[in-house]
């Protein structure tokens, strides 16, 4: 067996069923079907398989490349393209994707006719805008134009639902109220239509504790979720809820020690600028042991993002490949070739799944 190499993005399959275990069965006890969103670890197959069989109804990512490469290895898992698609990818949706969230009636059509070339139906679900600004539809009149356009005339298409997302650009709450805006929302086009729609989806993890509250409308029946999945850490830091039988380390970043030794902790000489053209400021605590990881910003993105396990181990900065590391504190010796855990943020995991020079291993 050829030996483990690093960096590594370590995947704990075990913890990670346990937490879309918890998930799906806190949302279906209020009637919530959940699809588990693997953009963040770049849709890796395998997690996809476990977060499916631990209880996720679809699978879902924002990159068609990813539901490709998972239908390819799982063809019998329902996916989800959660970016609204683009023109361009009508043709590869309708094979990677049974059903996509939409908002441009453009696109729509570009989608119903590939559905129709290639002969299958495609499910669509139509975003609304809450006030997140970033995908949905605004404009009662136009989502109610564009329902009846899918619904009579796009005979390729199935109108499965209505959805909306909030807490990515404009860090929008889901409350109640804001639900109860897209359940009016979905009513009119039901009552536009003549009929019920299958599925109304109520957000992403930022979601979740309405559904522990009890605040979500009973009709909001679908949830997509990923950091709350695969990170979990945004609910119980800035919220302070943390939903029972879940993990915070289901994915850790380990990376190697290439250089430990003392060195003065103020650098020497004129301050210019870093790699990443700042002008920082170093605060001088005389001679203390420092160690270089072999990993670096291209990797993780931020530094903010990561969190050294080593007790007493402080992060002092990074470059593009590098990771410096204050250990005069750390509990144990830690020398060259020594492996490090680090906690990692959703933004770390985005980054490091897909860095090339990052290698996925699981346990
Ligand atoms: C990324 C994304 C999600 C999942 O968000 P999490 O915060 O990871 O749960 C859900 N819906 C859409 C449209 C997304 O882009």
């Amino acid at each position: 067996m050829e030996d483990k190499m690093y960096p590594a993005l370590q995947i704990d399959r075990s913890k990670l069923a346990d937490n879309a275990k918890a998930v799906t069965e806190l949302c279906g006890a209020s009637g919530i079907g959940v699809a588990g969103v693997v953009k963040v670890v770049g849709g890796d197959p395998i997690c996809a398989r476990v977060i499916y069989d631990a209880g996720c109804k679809w699978i879902a990512s924002s990159r068609i490349d990813q539901l490709e490469a998972m239908r390819a290895k799982n063809p019998d898992i329902p996916l989800m393209l959660i970016r609204i698609p683009m023109v361009s990818e009508a043709d590869a949706l309708v094979r990677a994707a049974d059903i996509s969230l939409n908002s441009d009636i453009d696109v729509l059509r570009a989608i119903d006719g590939a559905a129709g070339r290639a002969g299958v139906t495609h499910d669509v679900i139509l975003m609304i805008e809450l006030g997140d600004l970033r995908e949905g539809i605004w404009q009662e009149s136009e989502y109610i134009e564009i329902a009846r356009e899918v619904e009579g005339s796009l005979k390729n298409l199935r109108l499965a639902g209505t959805g909306t997302n909030l807490g990515c650009y404009g860090s929008i709450n889901p409350t109640t109220d804001k639900m109860n805006e897209l359940v009016a929302a979905t009513e009119k086009i039901e009552a536009a239509i003549g009929r019920k729609l299958d599925i109304i989806s109520g957000g992403g993890t930022t979601s979740l504790p309405l559904v522990i509250s009890g605040g979500m409308p009973p009709r909001v029946n679908h949830l997509r979720v990923g950091e709350g999945i695969f990170i979990n850490k945004d609910n119980e830091d800035l919220y302070d809820i943390r939903i029972q039988g879940t993990h915070r380390d289901a994915l850790t970043l380990e990376a190697e020690v290439i250089e430990a030794r003392v060195k003065p902790s103020h650098p020497i000489g004129e301050i210019a600028y870093d790699a990443f053209r700042n002008k920082p400021t170093y605060v001088d605590r005389g001679e203390r042991r420092r160690a270089l990881l072999g990993v670096g910003k291209v990797d993780y993105g931020y530094l903010d993002q990561i969190l050294p396990r080593t007790e007493g181990a402080e992060l002092l900065g990074a470059s593009s490949d590098h990771t410096i590391l204050d250990i005069e504190d750390a509990s144990g010796e830690i020398r060259t070739g020594d492996i490090l855990t680090l906690d990692t943020c959703y933004a770390a995991v985005a980054f490091l799944a897909s860095s090339p020079s990052v290698r996925k291993c699981y346990k």
